[in-house]
């Protein structure tokens, strides 16, 4: 993987300190396995409420996604809030939700200049559609604004298109209260601050099996073993050898993601959005850095691969989007592999006495991450059970090698699908257009010849207009009650 910095501004963390692997036995109230995000906040907060905590990390600390994303921090989960609602009912999807903007809170009140110098925070998020469905936006923006008590704006198409000067995009939502930092120093200033707490963290020192029948569970890495009360696995998809039955139940994703040379004002001119945007179909994920860079991710795998060979990919994504920038020039192309669950819901709680998972964060992790580590180490220390709202989203078999191939088929699929409805949408918009220019013209042209035209003809796309349902009537003999029948009342394009 690439040693990006997602700031583009500069590049290597040099003052990142030299963890050693661990050598020696050790006795401590948790152990946590994997030092990425979701294990640093764990071993933070642990230690920051009285517990001595070690972090057993494999490779380095934030190696992996943790220090290669995009750092957009959002409400919310990889499962739509429809789903959730649809899964657990609204009293419990609207708690999960609470709790998933607690997660953004507290990265928020961690990546401040004078905790994690650098970290470059800016303002405000926007999902674009790529179809033009504004039904069903008004109907998020009701779910999220109303329901949910999220501050939300729904942005109109031409809202959208005057900060994005592209034709791909429709109707969009807007969550000033969304925030971006840089993603490499927040690792390492979150590994930081988890020592300063008291945690210690030993890289290189790989987790090769671990023993949790008693009270006192037992780790063994290659050079040494440790004893604790409790351990936290979360060692995303890469967890391996300890506990692999979980790292079945993950499907891993590699997402890739490019940092442009510096574009110059034609940048600006194209996208003049400060925050993030994604598309509602999570193919595109971008934001400007560093004043005219552009970083962007798109392209995506079921099998690991050297970041590089996606770069053009990139480049001709960003010309598809905005043609106006032309190839841009790459910088650097860096990558991550996320897990995601079959339900798309993280996994957080207790396996067993004792045995904790926090892992599955998908594309979402910055703050399901954060108010996983937060959940757990107050749920150890303080008893706060309120992990057990995710025990609906049980731990799923995510289909091993042969579920690798469906997801790949399957994301392939939904891409080709999405993007040809996008195609779809603006051809639809381009012919309402030209309909609306021709009826025009037709206008001008009866009001000079003083008649009247005929009828505007049905715009392309638009919904066939369907005959109100027959009254019932009483048939002799037939049953004066009965209502109306089972096709009467079926809704056009509702379910299907
Ligand atoms: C390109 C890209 C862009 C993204 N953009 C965003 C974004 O803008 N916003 C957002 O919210 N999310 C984003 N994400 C997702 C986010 O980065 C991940 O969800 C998150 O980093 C996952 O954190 P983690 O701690 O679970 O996993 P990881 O970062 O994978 O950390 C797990 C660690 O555990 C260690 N480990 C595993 N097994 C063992 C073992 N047996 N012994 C010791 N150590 C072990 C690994 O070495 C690893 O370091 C993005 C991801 C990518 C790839």
């Amino acid at each position: 993987m690439s040693e990006t910095s997602t700031s583009a501004a500069d590049g290597l963390d040099a003052a990142t300190p030299f963890r050693n692997r661990l050598a020696f036995d050790l006795d401590v109230d948790i152990c946590v396995v994997g030092a990425g995000l979701a294990g640093l906040t764990v071993a933070r907060e642990a230690a920051r409420l009285g517990a001595s905590v070690a972090v057993l990390e494999g490779r380095q600390v934030g190696w992996n996604a943790s220090g290669h994303h995009l750092g957009t921090v959002l409400p919310g989960f990889g499962l739509p809030i429809s789903d959730v609602i649809e899964r657990v009912g609204l009293d419990d999807a609207r708690e999960l939700w609470a709790l998933s903007k607690l997660g953004a809170d507290y990265v928020r009140a961690t990546a401040t200049e004078e905790l994690i110098p650098g970290i470059a925070m800016s303002e405000g998020a926007l999902e674009v559609s790529n179809v033009d469905a504004g039904e069903s936006l008004v109907s998020r923006l009701q779910i999220l604004a109303e329901d949910f008590a999220t501050e939300v704006e729904g942005w109109h198409v031409d809202h959208v298109r005057s900060v994005l000067r592209t034709g791909r995009y429709f109707h969009g939502i807007y969550f000033p209260k969304a925030f971006q930092i840089d993603g490499r120093k927040y690792v390492h200033g979150l590994a930081a601050l988890a020592t300063r707490a008291g945690a210690r963290i030993f890289e290189e020192t790989p987790v090769v099996s671990i023993d949790f029948s008693g009270i006192r569970k037992r780790i063994v890495t290659p050079s040494a073993r440790l004893r604790a009360t409790h351990i936290v696995l979360a060692g995303n998809i890469h967890l391996g050898a300890p506990l692999k039955r979980l790292s079945d139940t993950l499907l891993p994703v590699w997402r890739y993601a490019a940092l442009t040379e510096p574009l110059g004002a034609g940048l600006g001119e194209a996208i003049a959005f400060p925050g993030s945007v994604t598309d509602s179909d999570g193919i595109d994920h971008f934001r400007i850095v560093g004043g005219d860079r552009l970083l962007w991710a798109s392209p995506e795998t079921t099998w690991g691969a050297r970041p590089k060979r996606f770069g053009a990919a990139v480049q001709r994504r960003i010309a598809t989007v905005f043609p106006q920038l032309g190839k841009v020039p790459i910088s650097d192309v860096f990558g991550g592999a996320v897990g995601v669950t079959v339900h798309g819901m993280p996994q957080i709680g207790q396996l067993r006495k004792g045995l904790w998972v926090a892992s599955g964060f998908g594309r979402q992790g910055l703050n399901t991450s954060a108010l996983a580590g937060q959940l757990i180490a107050r749920s150890i220390l303080w008893g706060d059970d309120r992990w057990r709202l995710f025990s609906p989203f049980e731990l799923v078999w995510a289909g091993g090698t042969t579920g690798r191939v469906a997801g790949h088929f399957i994301s392939l699929w939904s891409r080709g699908a999405s993007s040809a409805a996008g195609v779809l949408a603006r051809y639809r918009e381009g012919a309402r257009a030209k309909e609306r220019r021709r009826e025009a013209r037709l206008a001008e042209a009866n009001l000079k010849a003083g008649t009247r035209g005929p009828p505007p003809r049905r715009p392309p796309g638009a919904v066939r207009p369907v005959p109100p349902p027959a009254p019932a009537v009483a048939e002799e003999g037939g049953d004066p009650y009965r209502g109306p029948s089972q096709e009467s009342e079926r809704i056009p394009g509702a379910g299907m």
